[in-house]
């Protein structure tokens, strides 16, 4: 298997256009695994580590190849507490968000903040050069994207209207280096605007957007409406059942993690 080592963006995106059976390589966390397993077997590999442009990180713009590590400590409380979660301390050091957005699975647990903020992904093309995809156009399927075999994923950039209030947590086997069973983030803003994204409950990351309705609403929701809620997200959400949990004990899940996500948002 070639590698080749571009030293900037357009190095990398004329390299992936020039051989069309070349993948990118991030931290390899996904790829390597695939690759080990026999799952895909590519002609060469087009390493990122040197792409400086994709390592980018500001408020609103997370560039590509930005370490979960370094997402453990920055300014958005959900997605630090989302990559804390994430492997272990070497995977977190290697794994990207870029890499988490280009596998694409429904476990991936940085797609519920990406869904629930309304990102954007940015791509680039040697042939085509930049264009920005919003997330819901960008996973379209289990471990399936709009992304062109010829587009790199360079970063992701959120909206300028930012939540007061965000939580992150996910249910998995046991606390450590686990698959999410269930991943669900909820963001709130002074004056009610809720917005509610889970992951693992369906293909691509679901927005509970009749959840978000009824919730922003209530001001100050009590018991009663916080019940509701739950039950409506457990309504909204689309689980399948397979090894690691039925499809019942995600529905009930989700309903209960979000509400408690909620009551979070609600209390800080
Ligand atoms: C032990 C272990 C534990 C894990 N735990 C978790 C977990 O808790 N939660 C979770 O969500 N994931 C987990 N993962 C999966 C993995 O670590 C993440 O999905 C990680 O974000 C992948 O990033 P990477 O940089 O390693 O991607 P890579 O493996 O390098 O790439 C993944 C895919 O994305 C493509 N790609 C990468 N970067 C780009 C780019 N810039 N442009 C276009 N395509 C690109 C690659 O071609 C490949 O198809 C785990 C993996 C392992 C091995």
């Amino acid at each position: 298997m070639e590698v080749i080592r571009p030293a900037d963006i357009q190095e990398a995106a004329a390299a992936l256009a020039e051989n069309p059976g070349a993948v990118p390589l991030a931290g390899g966390t996904d790829l390597m695994v695939e690759v080990n397993f026999g799952h895909i077997r590519p002609s060469a590999v087009i390493t990122l580590r040197r792409v400086e442009e994709i390592q980018e990180l500001s408020r609103r713009r997370i560039g590509a190849g930005v370490t979960f590590r370094d997402l453990e400590t920055g300014d958005h409380r959900a997605l630090a507490q989302l990559a804390r979660t994430i492997g272990s301390p070497q995977i977190r050091a290697a794994g990207t968000i870029g890499g988490n957005i280009g596998t694409a699975s429904p476990a991936g647990d940085s797609l519920p903040f990406l869904a629930g903020l309304d990102a954007r992904i940015e791509l680039r093309s040697a042939a085509r050069g930049a264009r920005l995809v919003p997330w819901d156009e960008f996973f379209i399927g289990v471990k399936q994207t709009s992304k062109r075999p010829d587009e790199l994923i360079t970063a992701v950039l959120l909206p300028e209207d930012l939540p007061d209030r965000q939580e992150f947590a996910k249910i998995g086997q046991r606390s450590a280096m686990v698959i999410s069973i269930v991943a669900a983030c909820v963001f709130r803003w002074r004056g009610g605007r809720t917005r509610v994204a889970l992951g693992s409950v369906g293909p691509t990351p679901i927005r509970c957007r009749r959840a978000e309705d009824m919730i922003s609403n209530e001001r100050n929701p009590g018991e009663s409406a916080l019940d509701e809620f739950a039950r409506i997200v457990s309504e909204e959400v689309r689980p399948i059942t397979d090894h690691r949990g039925t499809e019942d004990y995600r529905r009930h899940s989700s309903g209960v993690l979000a509400r408690r996500l909620l009551e979070r948002c609600l209390a800080s």
